[in-house]
C-alpha cells in the first residue's frame, strides 16, 4: 500500500492554494499514483488522529510519500519515531519539496537540511544526471517547470548515494533536486518540485518521477539481518 501524507493546512487557509488543490495536495498526488498503475493508494493528513500514521497503518505501508511545510513543528515526536523505525525496517520514504525541513527527513539525514529559496514565478529546468537510474525511466534528458519556487545550493544533506536530477533556475542557482539514500533496510528519495501555489503535481513529468520514486523506494524481500552475539555456523577449532 502507498500512503500519501500531507500537512493539508495551506489548502484550508489560503485561497490561492485551494484554487489549485481544492481537495488537498495529497488528493492530486494520490490521483497521479493511481494513474501510474498503483492499485492501493491511501491518504493521511496532519489533523487525522495520530496524523493518520498509526502502527497498524504504517505496518501496511510499503512506501510513504511526505508533503509538509508550515506545520512541521505540529508533527508529534512519537509519530516521527514510529515512522523512522518503519523506514529503518524497510518502508520506503519519498519526501517532496518543503518536506526537506520535516522532522522525519531531518531525523534520517542528521543535518540541518537547510537551503536557499525564493518565490518569484521563475523557470526551473531539471536535468537527468543519472540516465541509468530507474527513477529517470521515461523522463526526457531535461524538462522545465514554469513557474516554480527556487531552491538553491548549498543543500545541507549528507552526500546523496545516488543523484538522479539537478535543477537549474532562471535566477542562476542550481540544486540537487533528486537524491537517494539508504537508511537501515529502507530507501529514501527526495524530490524537490512542488510549491503549494503552483500546479506542479499535475505535470506529467513530475508525476512520472514521483511514481518512479515510489517504485524505487518499495521494500525488497531481503532477509532481515540478525545482529548481536552470534553462534558460529561452522565448527570452530
Ligand atoms: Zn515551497
Amino acid at each position: 500500500m502507498i500512503l500519501v501524507w500531507n500537512e493539508f493546512r495551506h489548502e484550508k487557509s489560503n485561497e490561492a492554494v485551494r484554487r489549485i488543490y481544492p481537495d488537498g495536495i495529497h488528493a492530486v498526488l494520490a490521483e497521479g499514483l493511481r494513474g501510474a498503475g498503483f492499485d492501493e493508494v491511501e491518504t493521511a493528513t496532519l489533523d487525522d488522529p495520530e496524523h493518520g500514521l498509526t502502527d497498524e497503518r504504517l505496518e501496511r505501508t510499503d512506501v510513504l510519500v511526505w508533503w509538509g511545510h508550515k506545520a512541521h513543528g505540529d508533527v508529534d515526536d512519537a509519530v516521527v519515531g514510529r515512522v523512522k523505525a518503519r523506514v529503518l525496517d524497510g518502508m520506503g520514504l519519498v519526501v517532496l519539496h518543503s518536506g526537506h525541513f520535516s522532522k522525519i527527513f531531518k531525523a534520517l539525514m542528521g543535518t540541518s537540511c537547510d537551503l536557499k529559496w525564493r518565490v518569484a514565478d521563475e523557470r526551473e529546468r531539471l536535468w537527468v544526471v543519472d540516465p541509468s537510474h530507474p527513477i529517470a525511466a521515461g523522463v526526457p534528458e531535461s524538462f522545465t517547470i514554469e513557474p516554480e519556487e527556487m531552491y538553491g545550493e548549498h543543500f545541507d544533506v549528507p552526500a546523496p548515494e545516488q543523484l538522479v536530477f539537478v535543477s537549474w533556475f532562471q535566477g542562476g542557482e542550481v540544486f540537487r533536486s533528486g537524491c537517494c539514500w539508504h537508511r537501515g533496510r529502507g530507501r529514501i528519495f527526495y524530490f524537490r518540485p512542488g510549491h503549494e501555489t503552483y500546479p506542479t503535481y499535475r505535470d506529467d513529468h513530475v508525476r512520472r518521477v514521483v511514481a518512479n520514486g515510489v517504485r524505487w523506494a518499495a521494500p525488497v524481500a531481503a532477509a532481515r539481518p540478525v545482529r548481536g552475539n552470534h553462534q558460529s555456523l561452522e565448527p570452530l577449532k
